[in-house]
């Protein structure tokens, strides 16, 4: 267990702020894992940045981090409770292209129209995602405010 958490390392400010959002080591680590495992990583070529993402039940990790020796840097991880529905990917009506690119597929994000679900409700939403593979990209802005924001509303009702 100690072993496991010498590999991630994280600054005292990114600390504080993964502390507020209740996200802890072990999800952190569990994104890795699961990155590392599967591949599904995203990467920001001019940074080296990876982004991944991993849903071990209801709520949804996603973590930005840099591969640094046998370490792992953490820049930042959030997440949502909102679920991402596979498969029903359409294209957005505004054409945008991503810096961060699939590293499975080796294609640039592109805007698309996503289906999200929550409390029974699902709705679309234009987020980035891999126009090959349909894997999408939440960024920390959309996971923090605009599905933060749609999640309290719907229990709010
Ligand atoms: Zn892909």
């Amino acid at each position: 267990m100690a072993e496991e958490g010498k590999r991630l390392q994280i600054d005292a400010d990114v600390e504080a702020v993964l502390e507020k959002r209740g996200i802890r080591r072990e999800d952190i680590q569990g994104v890795i894992d699961f990155a590392e495992e599967t591949g599904n990583v995203y990467v920001q070529p001019e940074t080296g940045h990876c982004l991944a993402y991993s849903t071990p039940a209801t709520t949804t990790y996603w973590v930005e981090f840099g591969r640094e020796g046998g370490t792992y840097r953490i820049y930042r991880a959030y997440s949502h409770r909102m679920e991402i529905l596979h498969g029903f990917n359409m294209p957005a009506r505004k054409q945008q292209t991503m810096d961060w690119t699939c590293t499975k597929c080796d294609r640039k994000l592109e805007l698309a129209t996503v289906k999200l679900k929550y409390m029974e409700e699902t709705f679309g939403v234009d987020i980035p995602a891999c126009p090959s593979c349909q894997r999408i990209f939440v960024s920390e802005e959309d996971a923090t405010q605009r599905m933060a924001l749609a999640e309290k509303m719907l229990e709010d009702k």
